[in-house]
């Protein structure tokens, strides 16, 4: 019996197996690919942007739609709280532009072996290649898990951290939904918090660029030889995804760069 289940081995559940280890819990951390984090290792172009600086009123302006309901989960654990957390395990961090950090090694992998070095340090146990089917319930009480396998765990909580459905090919592949709503939860719609900006611009049409070399930068976006302004870019998401971009159609000015108009 484990005082604790994690399902799920990206950065949540990497955390919360070291929050609750740190808390004297006997902890299994069951994944169901051969590695750890691996979403995470490809973050930020390879370079993972841990955390921003930013003072916590701006990083909550531009969460966008109410970003308010952060000052709650903040109030315990914060962006300095993170970058203490990731120094005290040796990982150097650097700031770059608009208070974006990452480490000063430039590898993401240098931010997941510090947590796996934590977990080990922690006494952690792991359970690899062991994709979990469903959660295991007596009356409205998770008891447990079962695995594909058939193979049964039981614990006295669980913890879901199984992502959501962003790039599954690194294994999320939206399993915790179901899980969710079998335990009472309601699961709102879901929708891409990142989608692609289509342009009928003339020169993008024609697909001159193609025969263009990209150059990649940094933080892993493709930069053409106009130029995506990526906090614009980002900005522009919350309005595509709600569908009103007749409203907000971004107007392509070359060589510069898109703007909201
Ligand atoms: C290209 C890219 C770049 C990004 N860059 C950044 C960045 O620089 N900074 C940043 O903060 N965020 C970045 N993000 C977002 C960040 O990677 C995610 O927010 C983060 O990985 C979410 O963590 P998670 O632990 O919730 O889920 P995930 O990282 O998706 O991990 C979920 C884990 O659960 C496992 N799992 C799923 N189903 C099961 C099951 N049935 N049984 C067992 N295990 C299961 C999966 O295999 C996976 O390992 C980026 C995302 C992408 C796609």
């Amino acid at each position: 019996m484990y005082d604790i289940i994690i399902i799920g081995g990206g950065p949540s559940g990497l955390m919360a197996s070291i929050a609750a280890a740190s808390n004297g819990k006997r902890v299994l951390l069951v994944e169901k690919g051969k590695k750890l984090g691996k979403k995470l290792i490809i973050s930020g172009g390879g370079r993972c942007n841990v955390t921003n600086r930013l003072p916590l009123e701006e990083i909550v302006r531009h969460i966008p739609g109410n970003g308010r309901f952060m000052y709650s989960p903040f109030s315990v654990f914060n962006n300095e709280d993170i970058i203490q957390f990731f120094e005290n395990l040796g990982v150097a961090l650097k700031e770059e532009d608009h208070g974006r950090m990452f480490p000063v090694s430039n590898r993401a992998q240098d931010v997941a072996d510090a947590m796996f070095g934590e977990m080990d340090r922690l006494g952690v146990e792991r359970k690899l290649d062991s994709p979990v089917k469903s959660l295991l319930m007596n009356d409205d009480k998770v008891t447990g898990i079962r695995l594909h396998s058939g193979e049964e765990f039981e614990s006295l909580a669980v913890v879901v951290a199984v992502g959501g459905k962003a790039v599954p090919q690194t294994g999320s592949t939206g399993d915790g939904y179901p899980w969710a709503e079998k335990a009472g939860h309601t699961v709102t719609d879901l929708y891409p918090t990142e989608v692609p900006l289509l342009s009928n611009e003339a020169f993008i049409k024609s697909r001159d660029l193609q025969k263009q070399r990209a150059r990649h930068a940094p933080d892993g976006h493709a930069v053409h030889p106009f130029r995506l302004e990526r906090p614009c870019y980002l900005a522009l998401q919350p309005v595509r995804r709600q569908g009103n971009e007749e409203k907000w159609r971004p107007s392509c000015h070359r060589p510069h760069q898109f703007h909201a108009g």
